[in-house]
Formats: C-alpha cells, structure tokens, sequence
C-alpha cells in the first residue's frame, strides 16, 4: 500500500521560490566585478532569474541542455544558475582556475550551449573561441554600459536580457530526478569526471546540511561563502541560505585576507565558509594588522584537513567556533563533520580537540564503510586505516556519460579514493588520499599529519610533505615549508618542533624553504605539482 501524501517533486526552483515569499526583502550582497558593493534581494532575484529563463528560452535553450557559468560568487551567478535549473536546464559550474585547455575539454565534453561569463574571464574565452564549438552564445555579466567595452560574435549582455525579457515564466513542473547541476572533479588523474547533480539530490543534501550538527543555519544568520559556487555548489549555500531566507554576501573575485575582513566586518557575518588556505590568509591578515572578528560565529572549513593551530586561533584569538568537514564533489559535497556527540561535548576542551580535528561524523542521509583492498569491512576502532566509501541519495552513481565504468561497489558504494580511520565515536578521520600516502618500508604514513603539525610552528605560513623516492624504503617523506614574510629558520629547529609530536619513524628526512606552495584549482596544496617539482630531489 502507497502512503497518501501529495506528489510534490522535490525541484530547486521551490528554494528560491520560497525565499522570495517568505523572506523577500532579505539581502544578497556582493563585491561586484565592477567595483562597487551591490545589493539586491530574494523577491528581486527571483524575478530577474525568471527573466533570464526566458531569455534562454530564446536562446533556444531546452530542459536537459547545459548552460555554463565561469564566475565568481555573486548575486548574479545566483541569478544564472536558478535561471537554468527552474527551467530544467541543466547549471555546469565551470572552474575558472584551470587550465585553457582543461577548461575546453569540459566544455565540449559536457557539450555546454550558453556561457555565463564574468568580466574577468574573457580573455580567456576569446583566446579559445573556436575551441568550443558547441558554445552559441556568451552572456557577459555586466550592465549595458560596461558592456560598450566588449564586442565579439555571440555576446551578450546580462542586464540588458533581463530588462529586455518578461518577468513570467513558471519553474518547474517537472520529475525531480531529472539533472540540475554539472560539476566536474578536478582530475588529478585522468581527465575531469562530471558528477550530474539532479533536483532531488541537491534538495536533500539542502535539508541535510541545514541540520543543526551539520551547517545549522539560520534566518537570523549572516552568510559569506567564500568557497566558490564552482566548487561542489559553494558547498549548498547557494541553496541553504535561501533556504532558511539567510543574508547572504558574496565576495566576487576578491578573496584576500583583506578584502574577506572588510566584508565580514561591514555587513556583520555570522557564518562562513571555505578551504584552509583561505583562512590561513584571514588570519595572517589579522595579525599583522591586529583586527578583529566582531560578528563572526562559526566557520565551517573542509576541502582540507584542518591545521589545529588555525582551529585553535579562531577559538582563543576570535571567539570563532569551526567545524571541520569532509566531503568531495562526488559527495554534493557534505560528507561528514566533526560536530561533538554528547560525550565529546561534556569533555574539557581540550579533550574534545582531539575528534574536532578528525573529519566527522556522518549526518543522516550518508553511510560510511571502511574496507580493505578486498572489500571486506574493517572495524571502527580508531585505528585501523582503509578504504573509505561512502552511499547516499546525494553521492554519486554514476560519472556524466558513464566516464571511469561501474564505480560503485556490490553493496552500492562508492570508493572516495580516501585512506581513513573511524573511531568508537563514529568519527571519521582522513589519513590521507590514496595517492598521496608515503609508503616507507611497507607501512603508512600521514603526510596531512605531519604538515598540520608542521602549520602550527609559528614562522610558518604554510607547510606540504610528499614522499620522496628512497632506495631502501621506496618512499621517505619530505616536508616544505614557507615561512610568514621576514622569517628565517633552519631544517633542525623544523626538526625539534616535530619531535615527539609524530612516530619517530615520521620524521621528515629532509626539510626544504621555498618561496611559494602551489594551490590547485580549489585552493588547496597541490601536490602533484609539488612531486614533479620534486621528483628528482636526492634525500640527504
Ligand atoms: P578536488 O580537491 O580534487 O577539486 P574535491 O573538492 O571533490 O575535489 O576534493 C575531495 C577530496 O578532498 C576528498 O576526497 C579528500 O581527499 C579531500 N578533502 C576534503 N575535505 C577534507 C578534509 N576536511 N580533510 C582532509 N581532506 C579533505
């Protein structure tokens, strides 16, 4: 026997929807790529985002096409995107931190029709126009008289679609599961996968994160992502924070401790969000200049491992809680988070740091397995490390068109490419990714340890270890370091900070100064970089 309850398909379009209703005079504030901060509202963007559904429309866009944004977060890309999914177009976010050509194959690959771009990237765009046959039209977005400025076949100007398009148009209407939102991985190996996000995930993931363990947001919060929409969907807040009719404020194209600080102050945030590296700069910011966080509340940093000086410092220095997440692109992307259970919660402080700094738990709505090469599972005792796998309504089934085969397993999961831990607890913590792991003499070692601790020396701006070749343990790990500007230190006084805080067989065999530590595409260190710059460095 069915239940009796209403068919009611769960759209994202019901999101904004509701935000323009019931909180329709709530702010979206944004840094605009122009310069100045612009303000607009929920009840306004909604109408400006029907308007340019019918834009598309004439463009000739279709449910189930790919229109693509390379922007920045703001008001308008939130625009764009509930433009194309209230229609049943589908929103591929495209990364504008990759590579030309990375980019060109993702868009032929996902066969995008319509770009959506910022200002900034057209350069890039121009110098690649042929590489993208499958592109009719870009949308550049900006107002009529910037647009003066920019003329090239197939562009168009944002406002003026809007001002020139009727404000009518009804969302939805169709099967929640059809696709909604386009995000490809990274591709550290291999070229990029496209995870195809569909109206029901995403909605679900909304509900999931709006738990109170989880993000636990708020119509009485303030909301600055300064993880970007391009990145696995601003992690939902593009959809949470409307969710629960949230202030929202968009930081553009600047995301310098500077320009983060000025924001978070003027508009009062009480919520944030983004990698470590981000908030490594906000802090070094902070202490250089000794401002301070006034409104700031929580932030809820993932992508990364956590350093624990950076939780530390957020806490004593700033009266700012963090949670600490994990999750990937495949996984919507909130997989876990490290919210204290009651026991953990009744522990001194200081107690508690030990599984605030682990990954977390899961929240309703996604299973966790640990397993080994074989498949079988491994028991949650701390301390036993394997494959991390993951199964839920907002993970991954499949890639866009069937890119990398059957990736699930027979029970349904799929392999995060993550070597993990799980505790009595339930908490999940992340040794590392598979490919990263140093392999010395057979056993494992954390390179996201080591270079935790290795933060928290205070010359440190930011520190990486990779494992380098070694002819007796084919692998030794080897640690970078840069130091904060003005510093200087030596290999040995690297060393003595990490003695007795890892295994003595962790020690680094080496520890190098550089001047800089590359980020990849999300900001986070990239190590494939970082082993061919040292793929051929001898060991002392
Ligand atoms: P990419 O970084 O390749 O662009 P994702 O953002 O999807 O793609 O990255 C997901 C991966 O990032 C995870 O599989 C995991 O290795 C790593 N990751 C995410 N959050 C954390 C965290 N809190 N601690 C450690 N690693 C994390």
């Amino acid at each position: 026997m069915l239940g009796l309850m209403q068919d009611w398909p769960l759209t994202v379009d019901r999101i904004l929807d509701h935000a323009a209703r019931w909180h329709g005079d709530r702010e979206v504030v944004s840094r605009s790529i122009e310069g100045p901060i612009v303000r607009t509202t929920y009840a306004a963007m909604e109408e400006r985002a029907k308007r340019l559904s019918n834009a598309l429309k004439a463009l000739g866009v279709q449910v189930g096409d790919r229109v693509a944004t390379l922007a920045w977060n703001s008001g308008r890309h939130m625009e764009a995107w509930y433009a194309a999914m209230g229609m049943g177009a589908v929103c591929h976010t495209l990364n504008p931190r990759l590579f030309a050509d990375q980019l060109c194959y993702i868009i032929g690959h996902a066969e995008d029709k319509i770009i959506f771009s910022d200002l900034t990237f057209l350069p890039t765009l121009l110098a690649n126009r042929d590489k993208m046959p499958s592109v009719k039209a870009f949308v550049v977005m900006t107002d009529a008289e910037t647009m003066k400025g920019v003329d090239f076949p197939g562009a168009l100007c944002f406002e003026t679609l809007i001002e020139q398009s009727s404000p009518d148009f009804v969302w939805g209407g169709f099967d929640e599961n059809l696709a909604c939102g386009l995000c490809y991985t990274s591709g550290t190996t291999g070229n990029p996968k496209g995870v195809l996000y569909s109206h029901r995930s995403n909605f679900l993931h909304t509900l999931t994160t709006l738990q109170t363990d989880v993000m636990g947001l708020s119509a009485r919060d303030t909301i600055l992502p300064v993880v970007p929409m391009f990145h696995a969907n601003a992690w939902g807040i593009a959809f949470s924070a409307p969710a629960v009719g949230a202030k929202l404020v968009m930081p553009g194209a600047k995301m310098d401790g500077a320009s983060i600080h000025e924001l978070l102050e003027t508009e009062q945030v009480t919520f944030s969000a983004a990698v470590p590296t981000v908030w490594q700069m906000l802090l070094q910011h902070l202490q250089a200049t000794g401002e301070k966080l006034t409104s700031l509340r929580r932030v809820v940093i993932g992508g990364s491992a956590v350093p624990e000086a950076l939780m530390r410092s957020f806490r004593d220095d700033f009266g700012v809680e963090v949670t600490h997440a994990w999750g990937m692109t495949e996984t919507s992307p909130l997989g876990t988070q490290a919210t204290p259970n009651a026991a953990i919660a009744a522990l001194p402080y200081e107690e508690q740091l030990k599984y605030r700094l682990k990954q977390g738990r899961a929240p309703l709505g996604v299973q966790l397995k640990l397993t080994d090469e074989a498949g079988q599972r491994l028991p949650h005792d701390g301390s036993t490390f394997g494959k991390l796998k993951v199964s839920g309504p907002f993970i991954v089934r499949e890639y866009f068109k069937g890119d990398g085969g059957q990736i699930l397993d027979e029970e349904g999961y799929f392999d995060t490419g993550d070597v993990a831990t799980i505790d009595e607890m339930g908490f999940m913590q992340i040794t590392d990714r598979a490919k990263d792991v140093i392999k010395s003499g057979g056993e494992w070692i954390s390179s996201i340890e080591i270079e935790n601790i290795a933060c928290g020396h205070p010359k440190s701006a930011i520190a990486a270890v990779i494992g380098v070749f070694h002819p007796k343990w084919d692998e030794r790990p080897l640690l970078l370091v840069k130091l904060k500007p003005g510093e200087t230190a030596t290999r040995e006084e690297y060393l003595a900070f990490l003695d007795g805080k890892i295994a003595k067989w962790w020690m680094p065999d080496d520890v190098v100064f550089v001047d800089d530590i590359p980020l990849g595409a999300t900001g986070k260190i990239d190590k494939k970089v970082i082993r061919q710059q040292f793929a051929d460095y001898k060991l002392p």
